[in-house]
């Protein structure tokens, strides 16, 4: 076994640098390579402090003559290193700086080359917490391999070079895919060849990405989802699934699916799934190609806009990112907005984080830029991430980290309170391993509002504070720790308070009315009804009944289709969302503002209280 490992190690090494040296042929060779002046050369080791063994990672060398060592342009901030690296440069002084995700200290070193000469540099990383021995892993679902200009083209060994160079225990590459055939099995096997122990990669897809009809302005939401097995009930590929279920801006023809078909799609083959960029929306030119007129000012949403009804038939999907990359400021305010009042109304629902990096993009080639920790026990497993992330055993963060207790109990966990008794509670906070990071501020925040802010000086790495919280109501605490600027920080999910007699909102049921009758002539027909859950395209019968003189009244998961059978006609089959004008246009037409009032979910929840279906039964002669 242990042979084995260490066999696949060697040749997962050699395979990574072939793969690395074919990048470095093309972009780093003709700036510094033979055909230049460079005699000096550079030896470069980056070491695991505590394993001794080569640990790749992203270096950022300028040269004597100032220039930046890019190594393909989907990625700017220097290169990724296997590990080790050597190369002809020019001579003088040059700036090394080494760097390894959050969790490790980055090293800045100044190296004096001489012609002539080849210099050594031997580095090592050592990790800043104790978090991943504590059973923490951090990734990122939401990295597109190709998003759609496929301007660059990258291969799987660099994909997995990348994530290791950011410490992302595990990376999950989405749609589309550098490879020939798309399925799972490939996609499975291809991210296998390259996963290491330390570091694995698997395929996932950013999937209910689905616009109405193909209406941009009409977006149903995004979602990354992970833990997804490879086939599916009857054999079928989840992958023509999730495709076939979805359109895509300007895909009018398709048949429109309500994301929540999807959602139970996912969790029927094992997955979760996450709403990404709830809140993203712009506006701008968009149009003009099938059918859409152009408009220059077009409301563009990426937004969750079936969220309230997902959230009130449900939820039917198991958590929300309420980090994207920095840059995108308001997206993850409103994000958080969201969240907050989502957990304000009982519902805990676990936040995430993805970066949308995209592998094809000049620049954007960043996966774990921002990412989310999870808790898990034993040896990473994603089914094992999956079911810690649904249980809200997470944080969020672009560069610090941190862990919250109270007593006993961690994040995600339920705190009973029968009494105002007093706990200990305890935050650890670690600032960014890069370049001049620190810490400078800890806050603690029960149901939204600022509960504790311990403001940090001295510019420290690491802080610890002990309090106590006194409390004998429902609520939620979240921890939020910042770093040297507002664009770097952590925020942690809840920790509950719970006091006897809390229930959790249930999912709000249909009350349907069927009016059964023949086309033409209007008159009332007898028959039956099947409640149909649907599992992505595959219909589910979860109750039936009869339908006397043109009618049947009952209850329904909200998220159900109604099948209608009377003798003598076709079939007929509508959905309570799709055939209930006021819930689907709700969604379609919705607006950021509405998407952060409760009372747009309150109205789905009234108007659920009266869902009518009128069946018009065309013969079947
Ligand atoms: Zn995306």
């Amino acid at each position: 076994m242990t042979a084995e490992v260490s066999k696949s190690g060697t040749t997962r090494r050699v395979f990574l640098w072939q793969s690395f040296l074919a990048l470095n042929t093309l972009y780093l060779y003709p700036a510094f390579g033979e055909g230049g002046s460079n005699s000096a050369v550079l030896s470069l080791k980056i070491y695991d402090a505590e394993t001794g063994k080569l640990m790749p990672c992203s270096v950022a060398l300028r040269t004597s003559t100032g220039e930046l060592l890019t190594q393909n342009p989907g990625y700017n901030d220097g290169f990724r290193c296997p590990g080790e690296f050597r190369s002809a440069l020019p001579a003088g002084q040059t700036t090394l700086v080494v760097t390894r995700g959050f969790d490790y200290q980055s090293e800045t070193r100044e190296v004096e080359l001489t012609d002539g000469k080849t210099t050594e540099c031997e580095i090592r990383l050592a990790r800043i917490s104790p978090l991943h021995k504590d059973g923490w892993v951090c990734g990122d679902n939401h990295v597109h391999m190709k998003h759609g200009e496929g301007k660059i083209l990258l291969d799987f060994p660099f994909l997995a070079l990348t994530a290791r160079a950011e410490a992302l225990d595990y990376m999950s590459a989405a749609q589309q895919w550098n490879v020939d055939t798309v399925t799972p099995e490939i996609l499975t096997r291809a991210c296998a060849e390259v996963s290491t122990p330390d570091c694995m990669l698997h395929w996932n897809m950013e999937e209910p990405k689905n616009y109405w009809k193909g209406d941009v302005s009409h977006c149903m939401g995004h979602c990354w989802n992970i833990g997804m097995r490879d086939v599916a009930a009857g054999g079928k590929d989840p992958i023509a699934e999730l495709f076939a279920m979805s359109a895509g801006d300007y895909q009018k023809e398709k048949e429109p699916t309500p994301n929540f078909e999807s959602h139970a799609f996912i969790h029927s083959i094992g997955g979760i799934a996450a709403y990404t960029h709830p809140l993203r929306f712009w506006r701008g030119a968009w149009g003009g190609r099938n059918g859409f007129p152009f408009e220059n000012e077009k409301f563009v949403s990426n937004m969750a806009q079936e969220l309230p009804f997902d959230t009130i038939a449900g939820p039917t999907y198991d958590s929300i990112d309420i980090m994207m990359q920095t840059k995108e400021r308001l997206v993850n305010q409103l994000g958080e907005q969201l969240w907050f009042m989502l957990l304000n109304q009982g519902y805990r629902i676990p936040a995430t984080s993805s970066t949308d990096a995209t592998f094809d993009n000049p620049g954007r080639a960043i996966p774990g830029k921002v990412r989310v920790y999870t808790r898990i026990e034993g040896e990473l497993t994603l089914a094992k991430v999956a079911a810690g992330m649904k249980a809200g055993r997470n944080f969020v963060t672009s560069g610090p980290l941190l862990t919250f207790t109270v007593g006993s109990q961690g994040i995600g966990d339920v705190v009973p309170v029968a009494t105002r008794i007093k706990h200990k509670t305890l935050v650890q906070a670690w600032a960014s391993g890069a370049p001049t990071e620190y810490l400078t501020k800890i806050e603690v925040i029960r149901n939204g509002l600022v509960y504790k802010s311990i403001e940090i000086t001295g510019k420290p790495k690491t802080h610890a504070v002990e309090f106590e919280i006194e409390e004998d109501n429902t609520s939620w605490y979240i921890v939020k720790c910042y770093g040297s600027q507002w664009s770097q920080y952590a925020v942690s999910n809840p920790i509950y308070f719970e006091a006897p007699g809390f229930q959790a909102p249930q999912p709000a049921q249909a009350q349907v009315e069927l009016q059964v009758v023949a086309a033409g002539t209007g008159n009332s027909l007898n028959g039956s009804y099947e409640v149909i859950e649907m599992i992505g395209r595959e219909p589910k019968v979860v109750s039936s009944g009869e339908i006397a003189s043109g009618h049947a009244a009952f209850n329904a998961p909200a998220t159900s289709r109604i099948r209608v059978r009377a003798s003598g006609c076709e079939p007929a089959m509508k959905s309570i969302f799709i055939d209930t004008p006021t819930l689907l246009n709700a969604t379609l037409e919705i607006q950021p503002e509405a998407l952060l009032d409760w009372t747009t979910y309150e109205n789905v929840r009234k108007t659920l209280r009266q869902i009518q279906l009128k069946f018009e039964m065309r013969s079947s002669a």
